[in-house]
This record gives structure tokens, C-alpha cells and sequence, in this order.
């Protein structure tokens, strides 16, 4: 295994968070990902910024266990709640992820590109709705993340 693959949401753009901060989220996140049932995933966080208007967002590394999480620019100063709610919305994805790639799987090169898109698109959707809903009853469970 290599120990350090490349960041994933690294554009070359400034970052988001300091390391004091990522230092912080990576203490926070990995008590919350033991307690997830994530023991034996790799939970990794960037200090470049989230996808576009997420607060955070997050990238499952296809082979091996593996979870890269990034925040918005200003994550810090959000309330403590909505903190924690996309933090744990985040570690609830690898649950689902091996769900989604199956469903990817079994209608690839089956329906034709255009349906398996349709298809897929819906399947986010629902997958998103569904975490969604699950991180707001789960994080009431959770320690606070703290400020930084
Ligand atoms: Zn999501």
C-alpha cells in the first residue's frame, strides 16, 4: 500500500484550511469514523477547498479502503451542527459507495450511455436524500467539532 497517494481535490488552488485546522477535522473524523464502523478505513483530509458549494465533500479511493474529506473556505466559523452534519454525511458515503458501484456495474454497456446516465443520476440523488437524512439523525450521537 502506498502510504501518501495524491490529494484528490488538489487543483493548485490556495487552500481552504491551515494544517492546525486539517489536524483538528483529521482527530475529529477518525474518532467519528471508529464509531461509524470505518475502523479499518483510511480517513484522510485535504486543506484544498471543497467541490463548489458543498461545505464539505468527500472522494472514496476506488482500491482499498480509503476516504479523502474537504472543507469549504470558512468551514470554522459555520455553526457547530451544521459542522458536524456534513462531516458525518460525509463518512456515511463509503457505507452506500459499494451499493452505488454495484448498481454502476450491473447496467454498464447494458442500457446504452444515455439511460445508464439517467439511471445513475437518480441513483445520486437518492443515495444524497438518504445520507442526508441519516447524518442529521446520526451527529445528534456524535462529539461536537470543535472550533479551530
Ligand atoms: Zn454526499
Amino acid at each position: 500500500m502506498t502510504p501518501d497517494g495524491p490529494d484528490p481535490f488538489d487543483k493548485n488552488a490556495p487552500d481552504s484550511i491551515t494544517a492546525a485546522q486539517r489536524d483538528v477535522l483529521v482527530a475529529w473524523l477518525r474518532d467519528a469514523g471508529d464509531r461509524l464502523a470505518l475502523r479499518d478505513w483510511r480517513i484522510r483530509v485535504s486543506t484544498c477547498e471543497a467541490e463548489r458549494d458543498a461545505i464539505a465533500s468527500s472522494y472514496i479511493q476506488d482500491n482499498g479502503d480509503e476516504i479523502w474529506v474537504a472543507v469549504e473556505r470558512g468551514f470554522f466559523e459555520r455553526p457547530e451542527r451544521h459542522r458536524r452534519h456534513s462531516l458525518v454525511h460525509e463518512l456515511l458515503h463509503p457505507h452506500f459507495y459499494r451499493v452505488t458501484r454495484l448498481a454502476d456495474k450491473l447496467i454498464e454497456r447494458e442500457l446504452g450511455t444515455r439511460t445508464e446516465a439517467v439511471i445513475m443520476a437518480s441513483i445520486g440523488q437518492v443515495e444524497e436524500q438518504s445520507i442526508d437524512r441519516l447524518a442529521w439523525a446520526v451527529s445528534e450521537w456524535l462529539p461536537e467539532v470543535p472550533e479551530a
